[in-house]
C-alpha cells in the first residue's frame, strides 16, 4: 500500500490532516455540539411519509433548484428574505466550500480568527485559498477596531466571522460585522450554525443584509434543529450571490431525499425547535457548574460550553471516555470543550467530572 506522500498530490495539501473529531460509541456523546435530543416522533412520521412520496420518483433527478425548501427556508429565517436569497447544500460546511470555489482559490485568500471552526481552514485548503489568521483581543472577543485592522493589514478576499464562535461561545456584535465589511471590497461570511441558541433578542447578521450584496449569512438544521444527520445547511445573501454559486455547485446537488426530509422538518419549526430552551438552560447550568468544580469557563451564546483550569486535558478526556462520556479536547492548552445535552447527559457528565476529582484531577 502506497502512503499519501507517494502520490502526485496538490503541494498545499501535503502534510495536512483531515477533520477527524472521534466517532466513539459511547452512552454520552457531547463532542460535536448536536442537539442531543431526537425528533418528536410525530415529526418523524411526517419526514417518513415525505420520503416516501418522493422515493415514488426517486428514478427521476431532483428539483436542481430546490424550490419548495427553499421557499420554507425564506419564511423560516424571515427578515423579507424570499426563496432567491436562500442556497441551501448538504451541510453548511458545503456551503462554505461552494463560497470558496466561486470567490476563494488559486491566489486568494480568506481571514479567520482563531481559535475559531476547524473547517474553515480545512475548507481553505480543500480549496486552495490561503488561510490567514487574525488574532482575538483577550477573551476572544472581536471588535470593530481589532477586525478593522487585521483587514487592512491582511487584505483578504474574504472574511470569515463565526458568530457564536466555536470552540469559545463568544457572539460577534453587529458593529463588529459592519465595521468588517466596511473595511473590504471582499466578501463576508457570518457563521451563524449557532445562532438559535443566543439569547431570547440577540440580533441576528440576517438584519444587515439589505443592500449589503458582499455580506453571506450561513446556517444550518444540524444544530438547533436536531437534523445533523440529514444534512442540510443553508445560507442567506443576495440573490447575485446565489447566481455566483450556481456557477460552481454540481448540479443535483441536493437530494431529492434530502430535499423531502427537510421540507417535512420546516413544517414542524416549532416542534423541531422545542428543546432549544432547554438546551440553553444546561448550557447555563454548565457555565454555573463548572467554575464549582474548580474550573474556569468562557461566556458562551451557543449550545457548547469552553472550560478552562484543566491540569492535563488529554488525560481528563481519556478518563471521561472511561466512563462512557466523550467530550472536545480541541487542543487548546489546558481547555475542553462540552456540549449542551439533555439534562440526564448533563448530570452524568458533571457528576462524573466530580467523582473525578473536579480541576484537581491531574494536578502535580
Ligand atoms: N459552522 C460551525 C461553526 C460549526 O460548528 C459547524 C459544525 N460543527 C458547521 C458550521 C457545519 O455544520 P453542518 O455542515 O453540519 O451544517
Amino acid at each position: 500500500m502506497a502512503s499519501l506522500a507517494d502520490l502526485p498530490i496538490r503541494d498545499n495539501l501535503r502534510g495536512l490532516t483531515p477533520y477527524g473529531a472521534p466517532q466513539e460509541q459511547v452512552s454520552v456523546a457531547l463532542n460535536v455540539n448536536e442537539n442531543t435530543h431526537p425528533i418528536p416522533e410525530s415529526v418523524a412520521h411526517d419526514v417518513v411519509t415525505s420520503l416516501a412520496q418522493a422515493l415514488i420518483g426517486i428514478n427521476r433527478y431532483p428539483d436542481r433548484e430546490f424550490t419548495t425548501l427553499r421557499e420554507r427556508l425564506a419564511s423560516y429565517v424571515g427578515h423579507g428574505a424570499t426563496p432567491e436569497h436562500i442556497w441551501a447544500a448538504n451541510g453548511s460546511n458545503e456551503v462554505l466550500q461552494q463560497v470558496l470555489q466561486a470567490f476563494g482559490g488559486p491566489g486568494r485568500s480568506v481571514l479567520g480568527f482563531p481559535p475559531t471552526y476547524s473547517m474553515h481552514s480545512i475548507i481553505a485548503a480543500g480549496t486552495d485559498t490561503t488561510w490567514v489568521t487574525g488574532e482575538r483581543d483577550p477573551g476572544y472577543e472581536l471588535s470593530p477596531t481589532l477586525v478593522t485592522e487585521w483587514i487592512e493589514k491582511t487584505k483578504p478576499d474574504l472574511v470569515f466571522l463565526c458568530a457564536p464562535n466555536n470552540p469559545t461561545g463568544t457572539p460577534v456584535s453587529l458593529d463588529t460585522i459592519v465595521a468588517a465589511y466596511d473595511a473590504t471590497d471582499g466578501m463576508v461570511v457570518v457563521d451563524e450554525a449557532y445562532a438559535e441558541f443566543a439569547p431570547e433578542g440577540s440580533l441576528s447578521a440576517l438584519s444587515l443584509l439589505e443592500g449589503r450584496e458582499r455580506l453571506i449569512v450561513s446556517r444550518t438544521m444540524s444544530k438547533a434543529f436536531a437534523f445533523a444527520g440529514a444534512r442540510v445547511g443553508y445560507m442567506i445573501a443576495d440573490p447575485a450571490v446565489c447566481d455566483a454559486i450556481r456557477l460552481v455547485r454540481l448540479p443535483y446537488h441536493l437530494s431529492a431525499l434530502t430535499q423531502a426530509a427537510a421540507v417535512a422538518a420546516l413544517d414542524h419549526t416549532s416542534e423541531m425547535l422545542a428543546m432549544v430552551g432547554d438546551i440553553r438552560g444546561q448550557r447555563d447550568r454548565l457555565l454555573r457548574e463548572l467554575p464549582e468544580l474548580g474550573f474556569t469557563v468562557w461566556p458562551s451564546e451557543a449550545n457548547f460550553v469552553l472550560f478552562g483550569g484543566v491540569h492535563q486535558p488529554h488525560a481528563l478526556f481519556e478518563a471521561l471516555l472511561q466512563r462512557d462520556i466523550i467530550i472536545r479536547d480541541l487542543g487548546i492548552p489546558h481547555h475542553l470543550r462540552v456540549t449542551a445535552g439533555t439534562e440526564r447527559e448533563t448530570t452524568l457528565f458533571l457528576d462524573a467530572l466530580r467523582a473525578l476529582g473536579g480541576a484537581s484531577f491531574g494536578a502535580r
